[in-house]
């Protein structure tokens, strides 16, 4: 068993990210600047959003957190996004999801300028990831495939199973390893909280991606022995023994499943780290494409 290891794959990818844009200083060119905009003052949403900016400083991008009170208006929030549309000092911005409830995210997603949309939600870039067209990759299916990609892992041919069909993750990881690309070319069943034989399902995978937030839900029981199992899942749990008074955990019965498995990410320090870098790889990227068609993924 070999874990894939999130955490050190992410640190290596950054000091790739620090020397191209240490390279850019050196030649005088402009350097990334990301955006992310934050609505409100959910817990998860302060931290995601915290975590992006400091990793962008770290190296070495420009970066700005737009805190906005949770009662701006719809309208409010659109012309915040034309405004970043139109800064040509930015690169790509995200507006941090999920939104107030009088806030349609529909709306917004589709105000964002699919050129500066980093996280890859705009319909014409998940469109163009359908086509196999040059697009933004939304951060967390771009994240495993890279770590799949380092790693080596042998996706042709084999069986995935992806639990949790979000159009964040799950559905766009299903088409992902669906594509004809490497990784890729995987035979690919979409599962939800309607399949009925789940665990059918997941003992015949070869590769299973799990994305429904549950903890512990895929226990050794649901897995074949030589599965790759990549855990997407992130559930806090209060733990008075943490300084932060919880504990993260994946949607795997890590203990359980791990032994059987060639590879497999732990929470945390799997998959999560990957998103980090996957959106400052897509802001370098609509950065030097400024202008230009975008590059194939
Ligand atoms: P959503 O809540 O949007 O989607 C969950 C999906 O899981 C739905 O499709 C749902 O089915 C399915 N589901 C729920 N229960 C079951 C079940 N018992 N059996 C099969 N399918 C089920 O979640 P997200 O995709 O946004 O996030 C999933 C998890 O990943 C969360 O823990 C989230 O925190 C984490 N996450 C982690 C990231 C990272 O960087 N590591 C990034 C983004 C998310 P249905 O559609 O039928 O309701």
């Amino acid at each position: 068993m070999q874990i894939l290891d999130g955490k050190s794959t992410a640190l290596a990818v950054r000091e790739e990210l620090k020397k191209a844009v240490e390279d850019r200083k050196s030649k005088g060119q402009k350097i990334p600047h990301l955006v992310a905009v934050l609505v409100g003052n959910d817990g998860g949403s302060l931290t995601y959003v915290g975590a992006k900016v400091k990793a962008c400083k770290e190296i070495g991008f420009d970066s700005t957190l737009i805190h906005l009170s949770e009662n701006i208006s719809e309208k409010e929030l659109l012309e915040q996004v034309e405004k970043l549309n139109k800064d040509s000092d930015v690169d790509g911005f995200i507006v941090q999801l999920p939104l107030p409830k009088h806030i349609d995210e529909k709306k917004i997603t589709l105000a964002i300028d699919p050129k500066k949309d980093v996280d890859g939600f705009h319909p014409n870039n998940l469109g163009n990831m359908v086509l196999n067209l040059p697009c933004f990759l939304p951060a967390t299916p771009a994240g495993m495939m890279e770590l799949l990609r380092r790693y080596e892992v042998e996706t042709a041919g084999k069986h995935c199973v992806v639990i949790g069909r979000s159009h964040i993750v799950g559905s766009p990881m299903s088409i992902l390893m669906a594509r004809n690309t490497s990784p890729g070319n995987a035979t690919v069943t979409l599962a939800h909280s309607r399949t009925k034989n789940l665990k059918e399902l997941t003992l015949q995978a070869d590769i299973i991606v799990s994305a429904i937030g549950q903890p512990n839900f895929l226990t050794a029981d649901m897995v074949k022995e030589g599965a790759v199992v990549l855990d997407v899942g992130i559930t806090r749990v209060e733990d008075s023994s943490k300084k932060s008074g919880y504990k993260l955990l994946g949607d795997v019965d890590f203990e359980q499943v791990a032994p059987k498995c060639s590879f497999i990410t732990p929470v945390p320090g799997g998959v999560g780290p990957m998103t980090i870098v996957s959106l400052m790889m897509n802001t370098l990227k609509a950065m030097e494409l400024r202008g230009d068609n975008l590059s194939a993924n």
